[in-house]
């Protein structure tokens, strides 16, 4: 499958593993991965979008809507499905309290003083249960045909797993995580030295208790593009 179908597929694994009940996507541009996340929902209740760019949020956010379906064959209680306009440098209290937060190749199109603010806001504000964070692994560009450069013009760096490492670690650091590296997308041959195209960093908050805050709160920072509870 093509990769961002595995990076897809990686969280999709995680869910159906670890069972979150509150999971955000940030950059979820539209939609793909939280509507696989509502067909292999394995008991999410919330599952929330957010991304600066509403013009690519309205694109296809009618996909969430639910299907005849999802009434004839009710499954596991209620599933409420937000899409939120706002930045993940931003501090939004609705975003607090959440099991699991994924950024699927968001980072890089952060300026780096960004990334610095995207950490504070979501390990040391949010403070979910979970973050899934992948990211492009510039060690294996060499094996990417005609790549000259970042693999998009809108990636303002590309990360050496040392680099992501670095990053990583200090998070883990400064707001009690703990992290392990894995990655999709691999070479073959001696090639595999260079690790994984796509790498991925799986993050577990150290405190365990939940912090779950059992209301709803409205947003007050970000915008509310769609909503739908079935
Ligand atoms: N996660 C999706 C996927 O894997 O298919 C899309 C990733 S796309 C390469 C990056 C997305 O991040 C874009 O939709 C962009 O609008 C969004 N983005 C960029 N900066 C952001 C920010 N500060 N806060 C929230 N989203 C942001």
């Amino acid at each position: 499958p093509p990769l961002y179908m595995q990076r897809y597929q990686f969280v999709i694994d995680y869910v159906k593993t670890y069972r979150p009940k509150k999971v955000i996507d940030f950059g979820c541009a539209e939609c793909c991965l939280l509507k696989k996340l509502k067909f292999h929902r394995n008991g999410i209740q919330l599952l929330v979008g957010v991304d600066i760019n509403s013009v690519v949020l309205l694109k296809r956010m009618h996909m969430l809507a639910p299907l005849i379906s999802d009434y004839l064959q009710p499954s596991d209680g209620p599933l409420t499905i937000e899409l939120y306009q706002g930045s993940v440098t931003e501090r939004e209290p609705c975003t607090r309290g959440f099991d699991l937060v994924t950024c699927v190749e968001l980072i890089e199109h952060l300026e780096l003083v960004e990334v610095a603010s995207f950490s504070e806001v979501v390990f040391g504000y949010m403070s979910p249960g979970a973050v899934i964070v992948s990211t492009p692994n510039v060690e294996f560009n060499p094996l990417l045909p005609g790549l000259k450069g970042f693999r998009n013009y809108d990636h303002k760096f590309e990360w050496t797993r040392a680099e992501f490492q670095t990053w990583a670690h200090k998070v883990c650091r400064d707001y009690g995580y703990s992290v392990h590296f894995t990655g999709v997308g691999e070479a073959v041959g001696h090639w595999r030295e260079v690790g994984f195209c796509t790498q991925i960093a799986v993050f577990q908050r150290n405190f365990h208790g939940s912090m779950s805050n059992a209301e709803r709160l409205e947003p007050s920072v970000y915008r509310l593009m769609y909503k739908v509870v079935y």
